[in-house]
C-alpha cells in the first residue's frame, strides 16, 4: 500500500519530525477503495529509536536493512520480516553492536523469502558442516569434497562457519571474540552481502553497502 503524508515538508506540518528513516510509527488513514494510494490522517511514534539515530555506525549498517526492504517490496503483509525488523531495530537501540544486528538481518531475510542461505549443511551433499568454502558466485557454502565452482572458493576455518550458525539463530548480546577482529567483521560483511547478491538481483548493487565498504 502506498500512503501518502501531504504537505509534510511544511513547516506547521503535524507530520514534521516523525516521518524520517527508522521510526516505527502507527498510523491512521481513511481508506478509499477506489485508488491505490491513500493519505496519512494521523501518525505517532511506537519506537523513535533516538539511541540508533545517534549511532553513525547503526545509521549505516540500518541503511543496508532499509535499501534491501525498499528494493525487495512486499505486496502483502509479511509479519516474520516486521517482527525481524523490529527485533533487529531493538537490538540496535539497546546498544548491540550495528554490525551484528544487520549480520543476523541479511540470514534471516535470506531465510524467510525462502531463499535461506544454509550455515548448516553443505549446499551440495548435506553434511554437516564444520569448516567449509564459501563460493562466492551461488553464494552457498560447500563442505570440503564439494568444492567446484569455476570462481574460486574463499575457504572458512570451523569458528568461522560456528559463528555464521550462531547468528542465523540469534543476535548475541555481544560481538563474540572472532567478530571483533577487523578482518573477521570483513569477511563476515563480505560473505552475507555476496549470498544476498546471489539471491537476489535488485541487491546486486545496494549503494549503501557502497558506502560502507568505502568507509570501512
Ligand atoms: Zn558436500
Amino acid at each position: 500500500m502506498i500512503l501518502i503524508a501531504k504537505g509534510v515538508r511544511s513547516a506547521k506540518s503535524p507530520f514534521k519530525g516523525l516521518i524520517e528513516p527508522f521510526s516505527l510509527l502507527n498510523v491512521h488513514f481513511n481508506e478509499k477503495k477506489d485508488r491505490p494510494y491513500q493519505f496519512l490522517a494521523n501518525a505517532e511514534y511506537l519506537c523513535p529509536y533516538t539511541r540508533l539515530k545517534q549511532n553513525p555506525e547503526a545509521i549505516l549498517y540500518g541503511s543496508v536493512i532499509l535499501e534491501i526492504l525498499y528494493k525487495e517490496l512486499e505486496e502483502q503483509q509479511n509479519i516474520p520480516l516486521f517482527n525481524l525488523i523490529h527485533e533487529v531495530l531493538n537490538a540496535i537501540e539497546s546498544g548491540v553492536p550495528p554490525k551484528m544486528a544487520h549480520w543476523h538481518f541479511l540470514l534471516r531475510f535470506m531465510e524467510i523469502e525462502g531463499q535461506a542461505f544454509d550455515t548448516g549443511v553443505c549446499h551440495q551433499c548435506g553434511a554437516p558442516l564444520t569448516g567449509g568454502s564459501f563460493l562466492p558466485r551461488s553464494g552457498r557454502l560447500h563442505c570440503g569434497d564439494c568444492r567446484s565452482e569455476t570462481s574460486a572458493p574463499w575457504e572458512l576455518e570451523a569458528p568461522l562457519v560456528s559463528l555464521l550458525q550462531v547468528l542465523s539463530a540469534g543476535i548475541p548480546e555481544q560481538l563474540p571474540d572472532l567478530a571483533a577482529a577487523p578482518e573477521t567483521g570483513t569477511l563476515i560483511n563480505r560473505i552475507l552481502w555476496n549470498a544476498l547478491a546471489a539471491r537476489f538481483d535488485s541487491c546486486r548493487t545496494l549503494r549503501s553497502v557502497d558506502i560502507l565498504r568505502k568507509v570501512l
